[in-house]
């Protein structure tokens, strides 16, 4: 028998909602009703990022469920750890064609794995029957003045990224049989594919930057073009050294050229990219000890020559010669 939309909602979404240990999201009213309430927090604003997911054109459509579950929730926290604000409560939208109940018993177990893990509460959302598309909302805190915003980035201030760059795009690029020639090793593959399909959310390192980092995102459609937001939005220039760019030992099995291009333009990689004055260096350093990642410093914010420049990133390798790079070519999954 088919599942009614109201059982499906209380079996796979409501229940585990209610059963979520101890997460303290502040709802007063969580699924159930018109709308949830939730209680504001004192003195802090209410983070708000919405991220949608689409079969065919952010996952393939075999993906597996459990995955999916997983980065569909994982790319929306990922918004709030670049803006420095703690998760509080989300709600999920979903559409899909025939729901069968293994695929969604393994979604659900994917997104509550990761809510349970950083207290982070379904409180609503809607269903409907419609092409697989995933649609979630996240709500977090963070204190009046300490949101990591894009547009603070100064002169002078040092670049970093955390974790490694280009992994889920080799992942994807394995998936689709591009690099036959340069990865055989087992751990190596399942490596990217993780990077791909079970991004992990830098939220303790958001948090542990705020009144650190003076500009903050996360790279979710390459460092080239993300970067390129702190930017317009500061409006400030930057230098990067490609050869400081993290990159991780599976990701360096392949030839330099397509390394560059993952690490640079892949996207879907969900670090976190900020700015911040080199005497915070340390602290930095720290803040990532803490937030367990590492943290790679790979380059500097210059200040625009004239005020009506466009603002541009000048790429060069570890012994300063400059590199053109024409990166808006290489087409990846996640397009937009
Ligand atoms: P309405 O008709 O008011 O939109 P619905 O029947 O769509 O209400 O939903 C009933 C309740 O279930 C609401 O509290 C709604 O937020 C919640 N809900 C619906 N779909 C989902 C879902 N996929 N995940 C979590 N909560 C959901
Ligand atoms: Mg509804």
């Amino acid at each position: 028998m088919p599942l009614s939309e109201f059982s499906l909602i209380e079996r796979f979404f409501a229940r585990r909602a209610r059963a979520q240990s101890g997460t303290p999201s502040g709802a007063i009213l969580g699924i159930g009703d018109d709308c949830a309430l939730i209680a504001p927090q004192r003195d802090e604003l209410t983070a708000v990022s919405t991220d949608m997911l689409v079969e065919g054109r952010h996952f393939l459509p075999d993906a597996d469920p459990q995955a999916l579950g997983h980065k569909a929730l994982a790319v929306n926290l990922s918004d709030l750890a670049a803006m420095g604000a703690k998760p509080r409560a989300f709600t999920l939208a979903l559409s899909i064609e025939t729901p069968r109940e293994a695929w969604l018993a393994a979604f659900a177990d994917g997104m509550f794995a990761l809510a349970e893990r950083f207290g982070c509460e379904l409180i609503g959302g809607d269903t409907t029957r419609g092409p697989l598309n995933l649609c979630l909302t996240v709500l977090g805190d963070v204190p009046r003045d300490a949101a990591l915003r894009r547009d603070g980035a100064r002169p002078g201030d040092d670049i970093w990224v955390s974790g490694t760059l280009g992994d889920a795009r080799a992942g994807l690029g394995l998936l689709r049989g591009e690099w036959p020639a340069a990865l055989h090793d087992d751990e190596d593959a399942a490596f990217l594919r993780r990077a791909l399909e079970r991004p992990e959310p830098r939220v303790a390192l958001g948090l542990a930057l705020r009144g650190l980092a003076h500009a903050a995102l996360d790279v979710s459609d390459g460092l080239a073009g993300d970067l390129m937001h702190i930017l317009e939005r500061s409006r400030v220039n930057a230098a990067v050294d490609v050869d400081a760019v993290p990159r991780s030992p599976a990701l360096e099995k392949l030839p330099r050229e397509a390394q560059l291009r993952c690490a640079l333009a892949g996207g879907d990689d969900y670090e976190l990219c900020f700015t911040a004055a080199p005497d915070a260096r340390d602290a930095i350093a720290a803040a990532g000890g803490r937030a367990g990642v590492a943290v790679t410093r790979i380059g500097t914010i210059s200040a625009l020559r004239h005020p009506a420049d466009e603002p541009a990133i000048a790429w060069h390798d570890a012994s300063r010669a400059p590199l053109s790079l024409t990166l808006h070519g290489f087409d990846h999954f996640h397009a937009d």
